[in-house]
């Protein structure tokens, strides 16, 4: 369904509302290249330029309420086209982080609150992430050519930790092979690590940035505690 708002009477703008925004919101021409190079222009109505235009006339509200922000992708293709040099995304996510927290679409707030929480999106017990960890290595170490392979948790000193994306260890664990086998091939010293593993930030997709600094600084916690100076952030 197209979205809609309703008939603005411009006289009654408050156009200064948005004025600090830093995005160079207020220079766009309009010419369109972002739009044509927006990979969900057209859904549900949505078209960066509207966004842009409701941020330079002022209209924060609409735009906070509006289902537009949570459409775009974040996948920055209009920025590296627009010769104003707007910056989109960075907007987009401005006008996300605007939203009340309850109402923010899907299940992206539930799954930040459950990492804060928890330390995993999934509020996945420690026990049970051990569990598969090592049920998955056990499949690894039955193919020909992984005999005895094994996949450390909390080892001190390895050159390499890794963040997992919680999918992995719930419906996608066949995708941890791939990379476990690399490791594995290339003779890799690395290491999980056994709490605050999750590898997604799902602050940065509804512009949290209090709890994209608490999970990052988790991340930096774990490389701390087992001495690990490489981190692979595969998220
Ligand atoms: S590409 Fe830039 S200047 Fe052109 S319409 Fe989009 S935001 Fe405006
Ligand atoms: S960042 Fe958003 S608005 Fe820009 S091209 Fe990607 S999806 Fe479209």
């Amino acid at each position: 369904m197209t979205e809609s708002l309703p008939v603005i009477d411009l006289n009654k703008l408050d156009t200064g509302q948005c004025k600090s925004w830093p995005f160079s919101q207020d220079v766009c021409v309009t010419c369109g290249m972002c739009a044509s190079t927006c990979p969900v222009s057209g859904i549900d109505g949505f078209d960066p330029r509207k966004l842009i235009r409701l941020v330079s006339l002022g209209l924060e509200a609409q735009a906070v309420e509006s289902r537009w922000p949570w459409i775009c992708t974040m996948c920055g293709k209009c920025e590296n086209v627009c010769p104003m040099e707007i910056r989109i995304p960075a907007l987009v996510r401005n006008i996300r982080a605007l939203r009340d927290r309850d109402a923010v679409p899907g299940h992206i707030h539930q799954g930040i609150t459950a990492a804060l929480e928890t330390g995993n999106n999934l509020r996945l017990p420690k026990e049970d992430y051990e569990f598969i960890i090592e049920d998955v290595a056990e499949e690894v170490a039955e193919e020909p050519g992984f005999e005895g392979f094994t996949a450390p948790i909390d080892k001190k000193g390895a050159n390499i930790l890794c963040t997992i994306h919680n999918k992995l260890v719930n419906t996608h664990t066949e995708d941890l092979k791939h990379w476990w086998k690399i490791f594995h091939v290339a003779g890799e010293d690395w290491t999980n690590c056994s709490e605050n593993w999750e590898g997604t930030s799902w602050g940065y997709f509804s512009g949290d940035d209090d709890a994209v600094k608490i999970m990052a600084g988790r991340i930096v916690e774990q490389m701390e505690r087992l001495e690990v100076k490489t981190l692979l952030w595969p998220e």
